[in-house]
């Protein structure tokens, strides 16, 4: 049986013609599931006995489980979910001025192993299905009594390793007959997988991407990020260039702040030639230290020295203000400590 929030409007749409059914009951059953919030195919009272039938000896609504959940003192709130094999995942939910927004968990682990990222300690397990991508937001939302407003996948995981269920998660929430969430409210990240990103170009989504950049030489964005090695600055640049130039979108560039390491104005200097004439904008992040590795935050007066500099160079960007760093919910702080 398989879990029905793993389903697209699309393909369920397909699986239901095929089964002999009309396609439009797709959008019936995604009415219920996520406008009305009904977990029984038998209350979903508009559609025919057989096709109740049908979805009942096909489908499930399986659950991802609140572990645990922590709240900040921001406002934050960071939760712990069991998956239905015992695996845990993270999620955090940040109240803005303009929304909620909800950093999602992509993989069971990572890969990409950023020498930063308390979130690449344990290594990539699985690649989270669609439905326990989707169900993070619907599980958040009820406990939180919330709509969520936006997307940010920036959790644990490299997205793009994941790519295909991604881009159904992001349909499935995108989707006006399920979650709703503007695609301009949905921000995906990755640590520069170029042929994921030269793919993404091709998608038709308006979704923002965010590049985690953190230097601007070879040389140091290799010490802080294998995946580096793999695809360099000058090709994962031309990836990007590409991007712009086909999506007409502006890129985010993340780059967190290390002191001592890459946070001199040499930096912010080699910074803002790399990124000259792009339409992009830099989102820098004070780093919140994790007990595991010895990098210290940037000072803020640095920090602000940093992105001044950038600001005189003409590169856009935003010093951000951090959240949930108090419960350890912050940008590379988080990790699955607990296991069951
Ligand atoms: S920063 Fe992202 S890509 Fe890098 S190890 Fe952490 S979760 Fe993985």
């Amino acid at each position: 049986m398989k879990n029905i929030f793993n389903e697209t409007l699309e393909s369920l749409e397909n699986t239901l013609v095929e089964s002999g059914f009309k396609a439009f009951s797709a959008r019936q059953i995604f009415d219920w599931m996520y406008k009305k919030d009904i977990r029984d195919f038998y209350e979903m009272t508009n559609i025919s006995k057989d096709l109740r039938a049908f979805l009942s000896s096909h489908y499930t609504f399986g659950n991802i489980d609140i572990f645990t959940k922590q709240y900040s003192s921001d406002g934050t709130r960071k939760y712990l979910f069991k998956l239905s094999d015992g695996h845990l995942i993270e999620s955090v939910l940040m109240a803005h001025d303009y929304g909620k927004s909800l950093c999602i968990t992509t993989q069971v682990g990572c890969n990409i192993g950023c020498s930063f990222c308390a979130s690449g300690l344990l290594k990539k397990i699985r690649n989270l299905s669609v439905a326990e991508m989707v169900m993070q937001v619907l599980e958040v939302q009820k406990e939180a009594k919330v709509r969520v407003s936006h997307v940010v996948i920036m959790g644990t995981g490299e997205p793009f390793d994941n790519y295909d269920n991604v881009m159904k998660f992001i349909d499935v929430i995108n989707s006006p007959y399920a979650l709703e969430i503007g695609a301009r409210h949905i921000t995906i990240s990755t640590s520069g997988i170029v042929p994921k990103i030269v793919q993404f170009s091709e998608e038709s989504k308006q979704v923002n991407l965010a590049i985690s950049l953190h230097a601007p030489t070879n040389e140091l964005r290799s010490k802080l990020m294998k995946i580096n090695d793999v695809y360099p600055l000058e090709a994962l640049m031309k990836s990007v260039k590409q991007y712009v130039a086909k999506t007409n979108r502006r890129v985010t560039f993340e780059y967190i702040l290390l002191q001592d390491i890459n946070d001199s104005i040499e930096y912010a200097d080699a910074l803002s030639d790399l990124l000259r004439g792009l339409n992009c904008y830099v989102n820098l992040i004070r780093y919140n230290a994790v007990d595991e590795f010895s990098y210290e935050p940037t000072e803020e007066d640095s920090a602000n020295r940093f992105y001044q500099r950038l600001l005189k160079r003409g590169i856009q960007a935003t010093l951000r203000r951090e959240m949930g760093a108090d419960i350890d919910a912050a940008c590379g702080q988080l990790r699955t400590k607990k296991t069951i």
